[in-house]
């Protein structure tokens, strides 16, 4: 499976790598000629040729993308006018937001292959024109999901994908707008529901406190992204789509489409084909604490090509998978920036912490707030019938064993602040 093992000579990191290093090089070779950011900034010497070679080349960040935006990056000869030109909006605050550029045909191979990954989400690569359904924080001033009185001829966007009405503030969505976005994944009829877990689980519980039954009849399949799947969001949905519609993460950014698929074990795996990956040693760690940092260079992308591109998201490495996929298994761990860091220097990540909370039924949704260092805070939701004292308290032990501190409070309450744009943070310093 592991294709390549090298030294990052530039600061003794190990990298790891996985794909085609031919291809890769070659991509970078046509950045160099062809898109004028690589042309000026790139020297491809002597150390580029050498058998490793491609990490004699800088790796390359958003700011890269926005900057050079449209005409730096693009390769020359094609134009945003091109027809099939996909372009993509990142979520995040106007100023951090990226407009990124993918040939439609290129997005469609992409998500072919991943798809390929697991069994279950095969057919619809052979549906013509997939009908989905978009339910996520908004990112958007391209649709008016935020506004109650949009119609859903409003949120329907240009490939046919139908946005769901959304409420900056999650947890005080209007009770009329959750029946809106339940009305229309049904009205709409959509092949795929295309989630964020959170929003999901949240229309779950409310259509099971209200009485609304989902028609679980009709074929449809549900991917999960935007905001980390904790086990105990997975749980809630697992107990709606189990038997009725296969569920599966996706690793998905708006500079690529899909990257990765969970498999039918529920393993995620990323994918080589399109894309050549290192996963770089994080800084600080011994590398059994198998905390790597994914870098991507694309393949065969002749509109914009991405050259060992930092991708902000933190992953564990495994062995091959008992589904028999040859592409790396990896769990997803969060974005860098959601990371703490104990005096100790170890590393907390939203990925650690689920798996010390695990999926009980008495949590719907948590938070944990790093109020300074060494004090914490657990907030959860959750199903107060369920509730058991016994459970909380070996909880208390568990966070206090990973944070390496006695002062951990376990708080329930009934609400969760939201960042602006409506995301959601798992790990917070206060
Ligand atoms: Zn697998």
């Amino acid at each position: 499976m592991e294709l390549h093992s090298l030294k990052y000579e530039q600061d003794e990191r190990l990298m790891r790598c996985f794909g085609n290093l031919d291809k890769a090089k070659s991509e970078v070779e046509f950045a160099h000629k062809k898109v004028r950011y690589f042309k000026d900034s790139l020297n491809l010497n002597n150390e580029f040729s050498n058998s490793a070679g491609l990490n004699s080349v800088p790796i390359s960040d958003k700011s890269v993308y926005r900057k050079n935006f449209p005409a730096g990056i693009l390769s020359e000869g094609s134009s945003l006018k091109d027809p099939y030109v996909s372009r993509l909006q990142s979520s995040g605050t106007s100023g951090e937001r990226l407009v990124s550029v993918i040939h439609s045909f290129k997005l469609a191979e992409r998500m072919a292959n991943c798809l390929s990954i697991n069994p279950a989400f095969q057919y619809l690569s052979k549906v013509p024109r997939i009908k989905t359904c978009r339910y996520a924080a908004p990112n958007c001033s391209d649709v008016e999901c935020a506004n109650p009185r949009s119609t859903m001829q409003d949120r329907i966007l240009a490939d046919g994908t139908l946005v769901l009405p959304v409420y900056h503030d999650l947890l005080t969505t209007p009770d009329s707008m959750l029946r809106m976005a339940f009305d229309e994944l049904h009205s709409y009829e959509p092949d795929l529901w295309y989630v964020d877990p959170m929003h999901l689980s949240i229309l779950i519980k409310k259509a099971k406190s209200e009485g609304w039954a989902f028609d679980l009849d009709r074929k449809f399949s549900v991917l999960l992204t935007y905001t980390f799947a904790t086990r105990a969001l997975l749980r809630q949905i697992s107990e709606l789509c189990a038997g009725h519609a296969p569920v599966a993460s996706v690793m998905a950014m708006s500079e690529f489409g899909f990257v990765g698929l969970g498999c039918e074990h529920g393993n995620l795996h990323l994918n080589d084909k399109d894309y050549f990956l290192e996963f770089i040693q994080m800084e600080g760690t011994h590398p059994d604490d198998n905390l790597w940092e994914l870098v991507i260079t694309s393949i065969g992308d002749r509109l914009c090509p991405h050259i060992r591109y930092q991708t902000n998201d933190i992953y564990h490495l495994h062995g091959a998978c008992d589904c028999g996929n040859s592409m790396p298994r990896v769990s997803f761990l969060g974005r860098s920036k959601d990371l703490l860091r104990l005096p100790s220097g170890k590393y907390i990540t939203p990925g650690s912490l689920d798996e010390v909370v695990g999926a009980p039924k008495w949590i719907d949704i948590y938070q944990l707030t790093e109020q300074e260092v060494g004090a914490y805070i657990f907030r959860f939701t959750g199903n107060k019938d369920c509730f058991s004292d016994a459970e909380k308290s070996q909880l208390r032990q568990k966070l206090q064993a990973l944070l390496e501190t006695e002062n951990v409070r376990v708080d329930d309450v009934n609400y969760f602040p939201f960042e602006r744009g409506g995301k959601f943070q798992l790990i917070r310093k206060s």
